[in-house]
């Protein structure tokens, strides 16, 4: 029996993860991501996501990031059947984000039509999935509360840890039972995507075999102290394989307190400029997590109570999840919560705003203000709007708190680009452009080895690398080797691994 490992995306890239294990030709994937990044390109990517999709027996989410889940319906459309499993607050998050893309798509096919209708050209794009299959996707979704034991096929058993990456993220503890057997270079394990791959296949079974082989994913793994949830697991079974994320592969974090200083300046410089600061984030925990820090600072008096509206009807139904998991908060959060029936998530400057009316009515208002708005990496959203109305004005700060892919909005700002394009027009960027990396939900390289050196790696056979940049991931195999780690494979798009 052979067990071969592949992927399908973020393969030397950090948007579109789609991992495979395939036992004996039966594939399980770990996680449907889409593709992010230059418009046209991810939209290319994402179409031509063709997989034999009845081939595929189940699917696990680690969490409910659009590049970890956002393909799922897609799969869905393409005749995909199985169950796909996730944590009870990963499928709310990815429910609302499944159908805020399809939304998203449906509006700007929309828009795109009658664009092409006014230049008499011929209107072609349509949207990757509808919100009819976001609906059939959502009903394939299974929940696995963390450190509840499952068999999703009767040789293969799945177990959630806690990843402290986002609300409801979870490392994927995989064990797949299989009989010994003895030749192992003759076995052949047949590839599902061998048009797709290629028949590359570059790692061997080196020696002997075991009754139990252990695959640990760790999809994004977060980081210790984040605010609300738990820190990632260290108490995960002993895995014989590791598929590790590597975003920050090549960057440290600052600490949280430099952050929270920052944070203040930039408050700080708003009030003296009566400046707007925009804060393109993601409606997920960054956002959550934003309201808990600016809470805190106004408590301490360290910054004035400007007002602070976030800016996204996706992040205020996020926030609505937030409260209906109490099972994925820290000690600390449970404790504000049940003991002190406080809400972090609210106080009197912050407003959230639903109606595309009070968005625009937020241009007319004097700042000084903070606008926390989606998306992240200034892709889609109303952050667009913000940016375009404010980035020509030097009294504006634009804050980065978030990893911003290639080719992105978020990217050519965070490169200091002077003039950027928005919605089709060109903007000079007048507006002061600062980041803060501290608020990251991804663990820095040295938070990876310590995470690694905190777990059994007693039987650890190997590490491969996924969901980096290639040079990040080039650095982090050099560190991983230099502390103790002298087996990692960065996995390339095309190339499949016998285990
Ligand atoms: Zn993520």
């Amino acid at each position: 029996m052979g067990i071969t490992l592949y992927s399908l995306g973020a393969a030397q890239e950090v948007t579109g993860s789609k991992h495979i294990f395939e036992i004996d030709g039966r594939a399980f994937m770990v996680d449907c991501g889409a593709f992010q990044g230059r418009r046209n390109e991810a939209d290319q990517k994402n179409r031509s996501f063709d997989v034999p999709v009845d081939k595929v027996e189940s699917v696990i989410l680690t969490h409910a990031h659009y590049d970890h889940c956002g393909l799922l319906p897609l799969m869905t459309k393409n005749g995909y059947k199985g169950n796909i499993f996730a944590t009870p607050a990963t499928r709310d998050l990815a429910n609302l984000i499944m159908m805020d893309s399809a939304n998203i798509q449906a509006r700007d096919a929309e828009y795109l039509r009658k664009q092409a209708a006014r230049k008499g050209e011929k209107f072609t794009w349509t949207p990757l999935f509808t919100e009819g299959d976001v609906v059939e996707a959502a009903n394939q979704i299974i929940t696995l509360s963390y450190k509840r034991k499952m068999y999703i096929a009767p040789d293969v058993q799945l177990e959630f840890f806690d990843a402290g990456h986002i609300l409801g993220s979870a490392l994927a503890c995989v064990t797949i039972n299989r009989p010994h057997y003895q030749d192992s270079q003759s076995h052949k394990p047949t590839h599902l995507w061998d048009k797709i791959l290629g028949q590359k296949t570059v790692s061997k079974q080196t020696q002997g075999s075991s009754d139990e082989v252990r695959i640990l994913y760790t999809g994004d793994l977060g980081r210790k102290n984040k605010a609300i949830i738990r820190d990632p697991a260290i108490d995960v079974p002993a895995p014989d394989y590791i598929v590790l994320e590597s975003t920050y592969g090549d960057r440290k974090h600052e600490e949280a307190d430099m952050a929270l200083d920052e944070l203040v300046k930039i408050v700080r410089k708003a009030v003296k400029q009566k400046g707007k600061i925009i804060i393109p984030s993601f409606a997920i925990e960054r956002t959550q997590e934003l309201v808990y820090y600016f809470h805190r600072l106004v408590d301490k008096k360290k910054i004035p109570e400007i007002p602070i509206y976030v800016d996204s009807p996706m992040a205020t139904n996020a926030t609505g999840i937030f409260q209906v998991h109490p099972e994925c908060y820290d000690e600390a959060t449970h404790e504000a919560f049940l003991k002190h029936h406080k809400n972090p998530f609210g106080f009197n400057a912050l407003s959230f705003v639903q109606s595309v009316a009070e968005s625009k009515e937020l241009n007319k208002m004097p700042g000084p203000m903070v606008i926390i708005t989606a998306d992240g990496m200034c892709e889609a959203g109303r952050v667009l709007h913000h940016l375009a109305n404010n980035i020509s004005n030097p009294a504006n700060q634009v804050l980065l708190v978030g990893f911003m892919a290639e080719h992105t909005l978020g990217r050519r700002l965070q490169n200091g680009e002077k003039e950027v394009r928005i919605m089709g027009d060109w903007f000079n960027v007048r507006a002061s452009i600062s980041q803060i990396n501290a608020f990251s939900a991804h663990a820095d390289y040295t938070e990876c080895l310590e995470w690694l050196n905190s777990i059994d790696t007693s039987r650890l056979k190997k590490i491969f690398l996924v969901h980096g940049e290639s040079d990040a991931q080039t650095v982090f195999k050099g560190y991983l080797e230099q502390n103790g780690y002298p087996n990692v494979q960065i996995v390339k798009y095309g190339e499949t691994y016998d285990l």
